[in-house]
């Protein structure tokens, strides 16, 4: 099927604008190499006018009613369900990701974000202090929550209508004003939401977009004092920049992952290998949360291993269009470049390839390696792609010391039957999450979510992320002097 070329401007203070130096760039689909369209290619100066917009755009969001506000973001639902179809084929075609997938992401993550915020913002409520003062009874403490004021949300090509939605719905309801900076492989899903934003009636400059590269585009919107909390997503050295160059302001960093999956002699077989299916060859194995390192007790390896490669067989790679893909390519050569190199790391440390281990062009297949150790790169360092790596251990202790040997700490999971062992991973794993009995890419929309070590700083999603984008005050009043 044709589609046709799309050419999107940078959207500041309410208008779709050319960038100051009238470049472009394009886009192309990993899927097939076709040409999606173009976009703006920011400058420095185009982060600095959306920034001043972003200014006046929180004045004009913050006198709105808290119910006005919720009544946008039950609107920009609306509009949201109304485009889902369209917007997930052009996430689709942008990532890669399978049709299927991508719905997910539009339909089943992102679009309840509006909903989501718009109730929360509803429940976000202060305190009544008790003062411990002498004259206790003629105070009164409140504690109140503001606005941060402008907040620059930069996100991943991984999931680019989902994670940007996540800060910009919950930032919004807050009223925050935002200026996303979408990844440059996959920037049409976040100006989608900037449009949706848009038709919901969110005022000018409350919602701006500044598309280009990210050393340009993303560290000016870092470190000019002019942002005053940036939601990032990403990969952990990129934010280990941010964190050098952003000076004092809100960090809400989501870095990279390299996730245990525990698989236990007493565990549901079969649970387990349909969990580290979905773990490692989910949108290619490109997630933060995916299960990059898969723990096999040793007294049930044969039959789990021999179970996993005969599950891997069935994976369908190919056209993430067509609806019966259950697996696309991967999004950038950069990417590719990163999981070969993993790849032939493993085959020169002699770990044995159970099942795939070739590719054609961004299309990687579905990898089953067994004989890993703690010393290969795809143990110690995020792969990114689709690969089952089987790691081996005796001891509970041994699962925990093998899980954390890494500096990532982002999501993990564990299969057993035991709770007494469920309990002593799941405390002993050193992860924001750990999930027992159930796949490393599983997120539930309402509980916190975020990296221990260099997987990130704070928790996000609902609630949560209202304590990201909030400024805490407190308020003391006096009433002997009243
Ligand atoms: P990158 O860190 O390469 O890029 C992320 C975003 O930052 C992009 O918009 C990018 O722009 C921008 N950027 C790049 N360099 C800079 C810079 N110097 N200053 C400011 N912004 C910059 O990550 P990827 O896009 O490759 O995403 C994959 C990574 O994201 C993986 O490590 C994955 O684990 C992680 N991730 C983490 C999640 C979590 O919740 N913890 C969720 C999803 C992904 P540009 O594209 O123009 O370079």
């Amino acid at each position: 099927m044709a589609f046709p070329e799309i050419h999107k401007k940078l959207f500041i203070g309410g208008e779709w604008v050319e960038s100051e130096s009238g470049e472009r760039f394009e886009v192309t689909s990993p899927g097939d190499g076709s040409i999606i369209g173009t976009c703006a290619k920011g400058t420095a100066k185009d982060v600095q006018a959306a920034i001043e917009a972003a200014r006046e755009g929180q004045k004009a969001l913050a006198k709105l009613s808290v119910m006005r506000r919720a009544e946008m973001l039950h609107d920009a639902a609306r509009i949201a369900n109304r485009r889902a179809e369209e917007d997930s084929t052009l996430l689709c075609r942008e990532v890669g990701k399978t049709i299927r997938e991508a719905r997910d992401e539009v339909k089943v993550y992102s679009n309840p974000h509006f909903i989501e915020a718009a109730e929360g913002l509803k429940r976000l409520r202060g305190l009544v202090h008790p003062s411990t003062q002498e004259d206790s009874n003629n105070k009164r403490i409140l504690v109140t929550h503001e606005p941060v004021g402008v907040v620059g949300v930069i996100s991943p090509w991984n999931w680019p209508n989902d994670i940007p939605n996540i800060a910009a719905s919950h930032g919004l309801a807050a009223a925050n004003s935002l200026i996303f900076k979408p990844a440059s492989t996959t920037p049409f899903s976040a100006i989608a939401l900037a449009e949706i934003y848009e038709e919901a009636g969110f005022p000018a400059g409350s919602v701006n977009v500044i598309t280009g590269p990210g050393d340009v585009v993303g560290e000016e919107l870092v470190s000019n004092p002019g942002t005053n909390a940036i939601s990032f997503t990403g990969e952990t050295v990129t934010g280990e920049r941010l964190t050098r160059i952003a000076g004092i302001k809100r960090l809400l960093l989501e870095l990279g992952g390299n996730g245990p999956l525990v698989v236990m002699d007493d565990a549901d077989l079969d649970a387990a290998v349909e969990a580290t299916i979905t773990g490692c060859f989910y949108l290619a194995g490109q997630v933060c949360t995916a299960s990059e390192r898969v723990l096999v007790h040793h007294a049930i390896h044969d039959v789990f291993v021999e179970k996993l490669v005969a599950r891997t067989r069935l994976v369908k790679m190919g056209n993430p269009l067509h609806e019966d893909t259950d697996m696309g390519p991967l999004n950038n050569p950069a990417n590719a470049r990163k999981v070969q190199a993993h790849i032939d790391d493993a085959r020169a440390r002699g770990g044995r390839f159970l099942t795939g281990g070739g590719s054609n062009g961004l299309y990687f297949e579905p990898t089953v390696v067994d004989g890993v150790t703690s010393d290969f790169l795809m143990a110690r360092d995020e792969t990114f792609g689709p690969v089952a790596p089987i790691m081996t251990f005796g001891t509970v202790d041994e699962a925990i010391e093998i899980a954390n040997e890494t500096p990532y700490g982002l999501q993990g999971a564990a299969f057993t039957r035991s709770l007494k062992t469920a309990f002593a991973l799941a405390e002993g794993i050193r992860c924001g999450t750990v999930h027992i009995n159930e796949s490393n890419n599983y997120w539930d929309q309402l509980a916190p979510f975020g990296g221990m070590k260099k997987s990130g700083l704070g928790r996000e999603l609902s609630d949560w992320v209202f304590g990201e984008l909030t400024e805490t005050k407190q308020i003391t009043i006096d009433l002997s002097r009243s």
